[in-house]
């Protein structure tokens, strides 16, 4: 009885592996979990009261469909000082970051449309675009070069299908970051060839070395980009479900008239919050990156006295991507270290094609667990 759209996508890798685990936990295995890419911090108190007012003051009703004016409008400012995108309140459509791709993908792809996408790359990009009835086309990014997209090779993979460019910087799963000639070259290939670009900015204040850079504030990008963005990873807020959509007027009101035919509009008391985490104080937001620095350099450290692992240092979010040097397909390998080492890994398949061969560590969980899941993973390896 389920329709063809859904019986070509695979449940999401990310969330049934960390469905496994709490399954697991709750049967009393002693895992270490590297799998959901989920800060363990918990949101900062000022974010926490600021729903707890709003839940007393009786805010539980729908909202604008949109969103709240005051949030749309912190969005907006936020947009333009920390990434100089020109938008105001009328550019910003509050939703989950999920929520908000799955739309765009419905909103714009048509069937036999193709849409441009690294590989390796997140894992529910794939499904959005086929479940619009859209086709990905992968363009693969290599370990060598940091897993940075090259622009040239986007250029050779336009056919006169191609109706979009996703991009995802900072990258979940490999952590690279854009520089900004990328950007602009991108942005270049965009205009000429009169595509759009999906811009999956959710890391984007999670860099260590580097600088964010928003195509959508590339000269005449805003029109054809929609920038997608959230609270979730930078400020702790993964149970919140909150995010936006940042585009031209025309595109939001497009991509609104899904959001009220699904969701209706996000949760009303988490809102009132979210304009507290990005209009309040900042200071737990920079600790919590600056701790993320810590657990990447000593993750990085221990994964290089693995033998039979190699990895890059990345630049942002909070992935590491180790190749193996095995033979053994990625899924049979992460089965394998779950169940004889009891660690959680996503297998590299997931994200993609170019993914095989590798394994995703999420590392926002604590320099304790680092260590024991580090120590597991050497005698599995030693094992293989
Ligand atoms: N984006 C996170 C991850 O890749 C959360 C899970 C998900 O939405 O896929 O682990």
């Amino acid at each position: 009885m389920v329709s063809k759209r859904l019986r070509e996508i695979p449940a999401s890798g990310t969330v049934s592996i960390s469905d496994l685990v709490s399954h697991l936990r709750a049967q009393g295995a002693d895992l270490i979990s590297f799998s959901m890419g989920e800060p363990d911090f918990v949101t900062p108190d000022n974010i926490r009261d600021a729903c707890k007012e709003s839940l007393d003051a009786g805010f539980t009703h729908y909202t604008p469909s949109a969103g709240i004016p005051e949030l749309r409008k912190a969005v907006a400012s936020m947009a333009f000082s920390n990434n100089k995108i020109h938008c105001t309140a009328q550019n910003v459509l509050i939703t989950p970051c999920k929520h908000a791709i799955f739309m765009t993908a419905l909103a714009y792809l048509d069937p036999g449309d193709e849409v441009i996408l690294p590989d390796p790359s997140w894992v529910s990009y794939e499904a959005c675009i086929k479940l619009a009835g859209a086709k990905p086309r992968y363009v693969p990014t290599k370990f060598d070069e940091n897993f940075i997209i090259d622009p040239g090779r986007i250029s050779e993979a336009i056919t006169p299908k191609t109706k979009m460019i996703l991009l995802n910087s900072p990258s979940n799963p490999t952590g690279s970051v854009m520089p900004y000639k990328t950007v602009k070259d991108i942005a270049k290939i965009a205009i000429e060839n009169n595509l759009m670009v999906l811009s999956d900015e959710i890391y984007e204040s999670i860099i260590y070395n580097g600088k964010h850079f928003s195509i959508a504030a590339m000269p005449d990008m805003f029109d054809r980009t929609i920038t997608i963005s959230g609270l979730s990873k930078t400020y702790a807020m993964t149970g919140w479900r909150i995010g936006w959509a940042i585009a031209s007027e025309s595109n939001i009101k497009e991509i609104n008239k899904l959001q009220t035919h699904s969701i209706s509009c996000c949760v009303s008391f988490t809102q009132p919050a979210a304009v507290e985490a990005i209009t309040g104080p900042q200071k737990e937001k920079e600790a919590m990156v600056r701790e993320f620095r810590k657990r990447r350099n000593l993750a990085v450290d221990l994964i290089r006295e693995i033998k039979g692992l190699d990895v890059n240092v990345p630049k942002g979010a909070f992935y590491l991507f180790p190749r193996y040097d095995s033979k053994v397909k990625s899924d049979i390998l992460c089965t394998k270290m779950l169940e004889e080492a009891h660690v959680a890994v996503t297998p590299g398949s997931a994200f993609g094609p170019s993914g095989e061969g590798f394994f995703r560590i999420s590392y926002a969980t604590s320099e304790d667990q680092i260590q024991e899941g580090f120590s597991r993973i050497k005698k599995f390896m030693l094992s293989l």
